[in-house]
């Protein structure tokens, strides 16, 4: 190869790019929007979540906690719901055992921490960053789906009632639903 060819045909490259359009964004001043079921972090959303704890036990981690009491209808009050992300590998088996879609993968992928202890996400804590996400997206869920399109069916009729509103103020929840939806049930 003659000597200086390759530069030549690096600096070929270098000019094509030139005139094409930027791939990358100015991040964080522009953030590009995430594709549905990217599994960017771990969303859970306690309207949906009946308390059933087979996500817990999905976990090969052992990181979620689910603590339950039975109430007078038989269904369960969820006393306690946290996930320790200090030891999550995100791999979505909870997400995939999960059968309401009560925990979905999604949500931010910039939600670093100064302190360690801090990825340790209590009930309150998740429910505030679900309830953020679900503003941001007006109700959608990150799977897609909102609470109308895919509204929680348990075996037990009064299961659903339990959560007034959901999370701490939320707009989203059984209560946004319009009416007993599907006739079919
Ligand atoms: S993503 Fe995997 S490791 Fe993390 S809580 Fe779910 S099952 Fe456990
Ligand atoms: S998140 Fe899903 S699997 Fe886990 S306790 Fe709630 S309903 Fe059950």
């Amino acid at each position: 190869m003659a000597y200086g060819t390759g530069v030549a045909r690096g600096m070929l490259v270098t000019l094509r790019h030139v005139f094409r359009p930027a791939i990358t964004v100015n991040y964080p001043e522009q953030q590009r929007e995430v594709p549905v079921r990217a599994r960017t972090n771990l969303l859970w959303f306690e309207e949906r979540c009946t308390g059933c704890s087979t996500c817990a036990q999905a976990c090969p981690d052992g990181c979620i906690l689910v603590q339950t009491s039975p109430r007078a209808d038989g269904s369960l009050n969820i006393d306690r719901y946290e996930i320790d992300f200090r030891i999550c590998m995100y791999c979505g088996l909870c997400t995939e055992a999960c059968p309401y879609q009560a925990i979905q993968s999604g949500g931010r992928y910039d939600d670093a921490v100064y302190l360690f202890e801090s990825m340790y996400r209590d009930r309150q804590a998740l429910t505030r960053e679900a309830q953020a996400y679900l503003h941001g997206t007006d109700g959608r869920y990150p799977n897609g789906q909102t609470q109308a399109m895919n509204p929680l069916r348990t075996s037990m009729p009064t299961a659903r009632s339990r959560v007034p509103v959901a999370g701490a103020g939320g707009g989203f929840g059984p209560q946004r639903l319009p009416g007993k939806l599907d006739p079919e049930v």
